[in-house]
């Protein structure tokens, strides 16, 4: 079975209730026809007004964080449970900026993605090298390390329910993309990486993310071993979002 692409918007800490209803509604009838999965990730404060937006449409809706346990004393945090109450589907795992910017471990992770899975959440675990990292030669290591703590507690068999993010530390957010052969190569590794653990490897959908935008997008989305595109920054424009999820 042909993998299907997964294209994926991360707004980060952008867009207020009323900008992101205007989004939404920009968006919807730029692809209206599109046979891809179009997911939308919103802060929080605006995961209720876009899941009733898109009500009835292809579009699903991602948090961008959650906690791995279900509730208690945990200021500042929001649990599985609480997104699926508001029919959210998915969820933003170990993005690059938790990890660097809130403290976000691969323990915790071994936790969380687990938690998503309990839940019906589908997990979008982000891994990825940093710069000194892909320098050194280690872009392999780093990502063997990420995916077998981040994903331990996951059986194999529900593996293939994670959505793995490809997103070199360099590329985010930096107008930096990575080159087709440097995606392309990540990717089939973490394939190679997912199967060696027993997964079933060839159903897993693999994003790259980095400073896609529409000029780059349909070079990246054709190669072999990646299934989509995990979108910040030119996830922000309803058209320009749109046209990489044509672009796939
Ligand atoms: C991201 O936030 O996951 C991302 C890839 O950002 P950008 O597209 O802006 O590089």
């Amino acid at each position: 079975m042909p993998r299907t692409p997964y294209i994926a918007a991360n707004w980060k800490m952008n867009k207020t209730v009323a900008e992101a209803a205007e989004f939404i509604d920009a968006l919807l009838p730029r692809i209206a026809a599109t046979q891809h999965d179009v997911v939308v990730c919103p802060p929080f404060t605006a995961l209720h007004e876009v899941v009733e937006r898109r009500r009835g449409t292809a579009v699903r809706v991602a948090a961008q964080n959650m906690h791995f346990e279900e509730s208690g004393a945990f200021t500042g945090e929001v649990s599985a449970p609480m997104l699926v109450e508001l029919d959210v589907e998915a969820v933003v795992l170990g993005h690059s900026e938790r990890r660097q910017f809130f403290g976000e471990t691969d323990e915790a992770l071994a936790k969380k993605v687990p938690a998503a899975l309990a839940a019906d959440l589908e997990p979008i675990l982000c891994v990825g090298e940093s710069e000194a990292a892909r320098d050194a030669g280690q872009t392999d290591e780093v990502l063997e390390r990420q995916l077998r703590a981040d994903l331990a507690e996951v059986a194999d068999e529900d593996v293939a329910k994670v959505v793995v993010a490809y997103e070199p530390i360099w590329a985010i957010g930096t107008g930096k993309v990575a080159t087709p052969e440097q995606a392309q190569e990540a990717c089939a590794f973490i394939r190679d990486v997912l199967r060696a653990r027993g997964a079933a490897a060839d159903d897993v959908r693999i994003l790259y993310g980095g400073s896609v935008k529409p000029g780059n997008a349909a070079e990246l989305l054709a190669l072999p071993d990646v299934d989509g595109a995990l979108v910040g920054g030119a996830a922000l424009v309803a058209e320009d979002f749109a046209a990489i999820v044509e672009a796939a």
